[in-house]
């Protein structure tokens, strides 16, 4: 499918011909942070094992890179990227590392068993947090920058940099920052919207501006992590990737600080199911989709809610008389996605008051019930009015409760 990787990608020099064929192609590389933002939401928390397992799934699932952790922010996420990085072998790993020598130092020991690696840096570049978190002017961003990415690159090319809270940044700045970024050995640079701020037609401004203004953009690939605040972070990311952006962070249930991050079910099924618009070509395996999903959900003891576009338990289930009819003639009346092409176990026909007769005949059939001819219709009318007295009193009846019904009409009827 695809000739390249994020990890060939890589190794290749950033002005290198792979990184104009990515671009070409549309090729979207997904960087999950699961592991990183993912895990330091409220309550998320998880033991090294605990994310090898998860780290395992990502391999499956697809992913190009696996951020594994962060470092120097502590012993334990020190040692789950060590072993992350030994143990897994096929996507890139990198590691989040705060724009100083020490955090680097931290970040290449933590990482270096890797088969393939890259690290993030990051640093603040809005007005707010120039004054409040880091008290540095413009200028002293610049050179901290500078500085980090060339300490950095005494161990490896592979280097992002992300503007944290860019999209607070002054476009200017911003534009400054990555310019020097890139001519400093930045590979990948990345566009945070820390606060999950962003609408997605101002996404699409900040990414034609970048694109426009940045003058060696080219060398470098763009990368997005956008927040869910507004509830907007999958449709930010897509916007982002209709500017050309080529790099996508997200987060399995979309899991992460806050409200969390960009859910790479949706951004990745929203590429798949609506590639005639996007035409972009993402290297994922969506059928484990559900499967990991699970895992992170289990592990993180992080309920994903029925709802949940992709992954939800109710998202191919279907209560409605009229919807049921037609899905059961066809599942495309009401159904965009197949739930097999995303792991889920088949279109599960809710029986409820909102079912229908059509729907329960059906359900009868699967039973291994059969209404014999001349009075089916009669039968069928009196286990589905029996069938609806039942349903008024609760949310949903089960197949044994249906089936006790047939059943009991059924020997009325026999015994006359
Ligand atoms: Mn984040």
């Amino acid at each position: 499918m695809f000739d390249i990787n994020l990890g060939d990608w890589l190794k290749e020099k950033a002005t290198g011909a792979v990184t104009e064929l990515i671009r070409k192609q549309k090729r979207i590389l997904i960087s999950d942070t699961t592991l990183r933002d993912g895990e330091q939401a409220p309550g998320a928390s998880l033991s090294i094992d605990q994310k090898l397992a998860i780290a395992r799934q990502l391999d499956i699932l697809g992913v190009d890179s696996i951020e594994a952790g962060f470092p120097a922010s502590s012993k334990e996420d020190f040692e789950a990227v060590r072993l992350i990085a030994s143990k897994i072998r096929r996507p890139v790993i990198s590691a989040l590392s705060r724009s100083s020598r020490k955090d680097i130092e931290a970040t290449v020991e933590a990482l270096k068993g890797a088969r393939q690696w890259s690290i993030s840096l990051f640093l603040g570049t809005s007005p707010i947090l120039r004054k409040y978190s880091l008290n540095k002017s413009q200028e002293e961003i610049i050179s901290i920058l500078k500085d980090a990415i060339k300490f950095a690159k005494k161990f490896t090319d592979r280097i992002a940099f992300g503007a944290e809270d860019s999209t607070r940044t002054e476009p200017d700045f911003l534009h400054r920052v990555y310019e020097e970024a890139i001519d400093s050995g930045a590979v990948v640079i990345g566009i945070p919207d820390t606060v999950g701020w962003l609408v997605p037609e101002e996404v699409k401004d900040m990414i034609t501006g970048i694109r426009k203004n940045v003058r060696n953009v080219n060398k470098a690939l763009l990368g997005v992590h956008f927040h869910n605040d507004l509830g907007l972070a999958a449709a930010n990311t897509l916007a982002a990737v209709e500017c050309g952006v080529n790099v996508v962070q997200c987060t399995i249930n979309g899991l992460g600080e806050r409200a969390g991050n960009a859910s790479l079910e949706e951004v990745v099924m929203a590429l798949k199911a609506r590639g005639d618009y996007y035409k972009a070509s993402v290297n994922i395996n969506t059928k484990k989709l559900f499967a990991t999903s699970k895992l992170v959900s289990e592990l993180t003891g992080v309920e994903v809610s029925p709802n949940k576009p992709i992954v939800g338990k109710n998202v191919f289930a279907s209560e409605a008389g009229i919807h049921q009819a037609a899905l059961l003639k066809d599942r495309r009346t009401y159904e965009i996605i197949k739930p097999e092409e995303v792991g889920q176990a088949g279109t599960t026909i809710v029986l409820g008051r909102h079912s229908g007769k059509h729907a329960i005949n059906n359900r009868l059939k699967t039973l291994g019930y059969k209404l014999s001819e001349p009075d089916s219709d009669d039968m069928l009318g009196a286990i589905y009015q029996r069938f609806m007295e039942l349903a008024v009193t609760k949310k949903e009846v089960t197949e044994s409760e249906l089936s006790d019904i047939a059943k009991e009409m059924l020997e009325r009827k026999k015994n006359g």
